[in-house]
């Protein structure tokens, strides 16, 4: 992954948002084929937050402000929802595609406040109980995260020119 693949990628920023994000420091080291998506905070422009996926064999990426929201005491993260999380959760606005989006239309949702989501998905628990696969519930989890990530854009792009 090259950084112009990187700052093409984005459904939703404009020209000039994409000229301006900062990439994750550890970018060189990223090991791109073993996650769902690389997610990372804007280090200089601190709500701002990006996530890069794979959706039909394309880089496609999501720009995320955070914003601040109604926080539940328990607030849970939609793309990893059934794991006990052991971070932050932020509420987050991307920008719709195209013209919905230069509109000021907007998709929220509450989410890992880093986007931790790929590394608590493989998480290994403990049993559930005697004869529990957690090799499947695991696969399942990343499975259940790649869908969410899949549904999030699909939302993003509705109704997009
Ligand atoms: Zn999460």
């Amino acid at each position: 992954m090259t950084e112009k693949q990187i700052r093409s990628s984005f459904l939703n920023a404009s020209q000039r948002e994409r000229n301006n994000l900062n990439l994750p420091e550890n970018f060189e080291a990223l090991n791109w084929e073993d996650l769902d998506f690389v997610g990372w905070r804007d280090r200089k422009y601190q709500t701002l937050g990006y996530v890069i996926a794979w959706v039909d064999g394309a880089t496609r990426g999501i720009l995320f402000r955070e914003v601040e929201g109604k926080t539940r005491s328990r607030a849970q993260c939609s793309w990893c929802n059934d794991v006990t999380l052991p971070n932050d959760v932020a509420y987050f606005t991307a920008k719709r595609s195209g013209a919905s989006g230069r509109n000021g239309n907007t998709v929220a949702t509450l989410m890992c406040s880093r986007f931790e989501c790929p590394a608590n998905v493989r998480r290994h628990e403990p049993p559930a109980y005697v004869g529990f696969d957690a090799t499947a519930a695991r696969a399942e989890r990343m499975a259940g995260l790649q869908a969410q990530v899949r549904t999030f854009m699909d939302k993003m792009m509705l109704g997009s020119d």
